[in-house]
């Protein structure tokens, strides 16, 4: 098995995810919060905006939003999405 480094904590593990098995569970966990948030809510016009009223750090919501079920949603945020420092 490949080893990786955790796109979330930064540890390096063997696994076919791109996260560890340690932030798994905190990766769902602010999945399931930003969907919620997400069907209560679309009048938010950034990425800095959502991190804010979810407490979803920037750099995990523009992984999220990377994944296909949020794809939809990410290219309704404007362009700016793409602008974002991820340090
Ligand atoms: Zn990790």
């Amino acid at each position: 098995m490949e080893v990786k480094k955790c796109l979330r904590c930064g540890c390096f593990f063997a696994s076919s995810n791109n996260i560890c098995d340690n932030c798994i569970s905190q990766d769902q966990i602010e999945i399931n919060n930003l969907k919620t948030y997400l069907e209560e809510n679309n009048n938010f016009s950034s990425v800095e905006e959502l991190s804010i009223n979810t407490g979803i750090s920037q750099k995990n919501l523009n992984r999220f939003l990377e994944e296909k079920e949020f794809q939809c949603i990410a290219s309704d945020l404007s362009s700016g999405i793409f602008n974002i420092n991820l340090n």
